[in-house]
């Protein structure tokens, strides 16, 4: 029997990927803690985006239909620079997970498309994405590299048929959860005989709920945050530390 902590800690790995290796379905849950790993900031936390003045009108419905420019001004080297960022540990372990077989999904609270550069396949996202834009006006639509090569260029870019705004599928406050998103998750969360819930303090409903419909439908929930979250009491196992926990389960 193992003593050390460190001991302990790769017993539960072992049992863990022993768990992964068996399950029929596995899913990922994904929050801002998977982001800062990356150099992205957070919102909310000690260096998060909200800290910044008038940050709050960068996701808000009515500032942006009056000034779309703020938004692509402030999201520019944010959001709209992919090629600059670089998936973190935690983002490759779960497209090497996908890609062996031992993962359905990846349902993140996340914009920032880190997934989907990392080589996740299926990834759903709950609070949208930049993946997309829409005209305001006419609903045509722009893909994220064609609005990034505008942006990069300090322009705003406008719909090329009416004139309209173009504005991401990011979700604004004012605005919906994606009602197809949302229901896809917890489709997923009740099918998941075990979820990995990463970098996420579960405080964002109805996000947030998405673990707890895992648990209810009988499944397990493994937690991973460096902060207590609502639903520790109820996980199978928790671990405090992000990247060590994605090095250690590939
Ligand atoms: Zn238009």
């Amino acid at each position: 029997m193992q003593t050390s902590l460190t001991g302990y800690i790769i017993d539960l790995m072992e049992e863990l990927k022993s768990f992964i290796r068996n399950s029929k379905f596995t899913t990922a849950f994904t929050g801002a803690g998977v982001s800062t790993l990356s150099g992205i900031r957070d919102f909310r936390g000690k260096n998060g985006l909200y800290n910044d003045e008038d940050a709050d009108k960068i996701f808000d419905l009515n500032y942006f239909m009056r000034d779309p420019s703020f938004y692509y001004k402030r999201s520019k080297n944010f959001i709209y620079n992919i090629e600059e960022k670089e998936p973190s540990a935690v983002h490759n372990m779960l497209a090497e997970l996908e890609s062996d077989g031992n993962l359905e999904a990846v349902i993140t609270q996340n914009i920032d498309i880190l997934h989907q550069k990392a080589g996740s396949k299926n990834v759903i996202e709950v609070h949208g994405t930049p993946m997309h834009h829409h005209c305001l006006k006419c609903k045509k639509h722009y893909s994220y590299e064609f609005v990034a090569a505008i942006v990069q260029q300090d322009e705003i870019p406008k719909c090329d048929d009416c004139g309209g705004i173009v504005k991401p599928d990011i979700t604004f406050f004012g605005e919906q959860l994606p009602a197809g998103a949302l229901k896809k998750a917890f489709e997923l969360a009740e099918r998941s005989e075990l979820m990995l819930v990463l970098g996420s303090s579960l405080t964002v409903q109805p996000a947030a709920s998405i673990p707890a419909a895992v648990i209810r439908a009988g499944g397990k929930i493994v937690i991973v945050n460096n902060m207590p979250t609502p639903l520790d009491e109820y996980a199978w196992k928790l671990f405090p530390d992000l990247k060590q926990f994605s090095e250690e389960l590939l």
